[in-house]
């Protein structure tokens, strides 16, 4: 088993991006080469800015290239949470963008024509016990009397032509959502954003961001970097130069395998029309099929940043959660295993916004592969003064007392909802 990501073992590396000469100025500084960094520095170069990118490691490094890459509609809160929270005007411009964000990933992928597999294959929301049925079903019917959007509630007498498993109840497919490699599309938006004259260094970290009187003074370890905006671009891995962010996110490990490529006729009985596939669990898996037929499973294992030992724990946990849904792969071994850290926040909404100054998009809490596209494109027009949208803007941010990125309540966190996925 090899500790490290199937999507990067398959996927050509991309030129090395370090040592290169930093400039002095520039009109924007972008910290993180992530999905949301990346599609800002390739808007910016192409309306015209000069545009400067810093990536701590290498570019696509963080969780755009370890992902399940899943590009779903919606948000990681159902509808029916959004329109409690939110009520309708708002619950229906954050839909709306989810679907807008879906849509800048296929056009991104057709424009710039990067090869990473997209395919709209749908998705399956998978009833983990059976009183979870009715959260499906009151979802399907939301979306379609106040949102106008079709689904298909999936009884379990019919899930057999979704998937081959005894473990679920019933499910939701949404026929919009789409997968892809997730290394393959963020170095093929890393290589569009330096065709369009982005400019893009590894191992650059920013360590500080002081205010100036004309914007602000991005310090690093080969420099300073004079700048009139800087947009942050972290998420999950939000750290000490950024501290009013950093004590807004809540850094949660996720871990995946892949197993060995399976006899295609086994794959396409198992998950027969491809859809990307996860659970109502709050410990959920995430599940589908590799564009050569390996089964990707994903889940919340541990909920600590991968460390080797965190990663070959998670992949016997998962391994576990995969033969308990699929025993007809046991005989095909895991060959890979990997984590990645999410950006989660304490209302579990995405957050993006302007916070002393600087413009960020984070928090989107396993759900980011299309909104951090779509943000990462939105504060570029909004950086380059151009029309812009941000469903988020003006919500309030939150943070908690004592907490500065440190998240000591994990362990506390992680027995309630084993208990709640015990009892609801
Ligand atoms: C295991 C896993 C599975 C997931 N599966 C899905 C999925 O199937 N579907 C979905 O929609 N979403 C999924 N997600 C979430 C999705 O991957 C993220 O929302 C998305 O990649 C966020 O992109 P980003 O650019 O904001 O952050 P990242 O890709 O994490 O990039 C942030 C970058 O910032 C860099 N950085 C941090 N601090 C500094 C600094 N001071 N200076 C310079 N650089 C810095 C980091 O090195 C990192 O590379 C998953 C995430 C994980 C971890």
């Amino acid at each position: 088993m090899q500790l490290q990501s199937l999507w990067s073992a398959v996927t050509p590396e991309l030129d090395s991006f370090a040592n290169r000469p930093l400039p002095e100025r520039a009109d924007v500084v972008v910290i993180g080469g992530g999905y949301t960094g990346l599609s800002a520095a390739l808007r910016l170069a192409k309306l015209g800015a000069r545009v400067t990118l810093l990536e701590r490691e290498t570019l696509g490094w963080g969780a755009s290239s370890r992902n399940g890459g899943m590009v779903l509609t919606g948000h990681k809160h159902g509808v029916g949470e959004m329109m409690q929270e939110f009520g309708a005007t708002k619950a229906h411009e954050l839909w709306d963008a989810s679907l807008a964000a879906l849509e800048c990933v296929a056009t991104l992928v057709q424009e710039e024509n990067i090869e990473c597999d997209f395919a709209r294959r749908g998705h399956l929301d998978l009833a983990w016990k059976e009183k979870h049925i009715k959260h499906l079903q009151s979802a399907h019917e939301l979306l379609y009397h106040e949102f106008d959007y079709p689904t298909l509630l999936v009884p379990k007498t019919e899930l057999r032509n979704e998937i081959d498993t005894q473990m679920y109840y019933g499910g939701l497919v949404d026929e919009r959502s789409a997968g892809l490699n997730p290394a393959k599309y963020v170095r093929g938006m890393a290589r569009a954003a330096q065709r369009a004259g982005a400019d893009l260094h590894d191992g650059v970290a920013a360590e500080a961001i002081e205010k100036t009187a004309n914007g602000f003074n991005v310090k690093t370890a080969r420099g300073a970097i004079a700048a009139k905006d800087v947009f942050a671009a972290t998420n999950g891995y939000t750290g000490r130069a950024t501290p009013q962010f950093q004590k807004r996110i809540i850094p949660i490990g996720s871990f995946i395998i892949a197993t060995e490529p399976l006899d295609p006729k086994l794959a396409q009985q198992l998950i027969p029309h491809n859809r990307m596939i996860f659970d109502t669990k709050n410990f959920l898996y995430y599940f589908r099929r590799s564009p050569d037929d390996r089964i990707v499973f994903g889940g919340r294992a541990a909920f600590f940043p991968e460390t080797p030992d965190t990663v070959r724990e998670s992949a016997e946990i998962l391994r576990k959660g995969m033969l308990q849904i699929f025993p007809q792969v046991e005989k095909y071994p895991t060959a890979y295993a990997w984590g990645g850290t999410l950006g989660f926040t304490f209302d579990i909404f995405p957050h993006a916004g302007q916070m002393d100054g600087m413009y960020y998009a984070m928090g989107y809490a396993g759900h980011g592969v299309a909104l951090s596209t779509y943000l990462g494109r939105q504060f570029a027009n909004r950086i380059a003064g151009q029309e812009w949208h941000n469903p988020f803007e003006g919500m309030d941010f939150p943070t908690m007392p004592w907490y500065s990125g440190n998240p000591w309540f994990l362990p506390f966190a992680m027995s309630y909802y084993r208990f709640m996925d015990w009892v609801a």
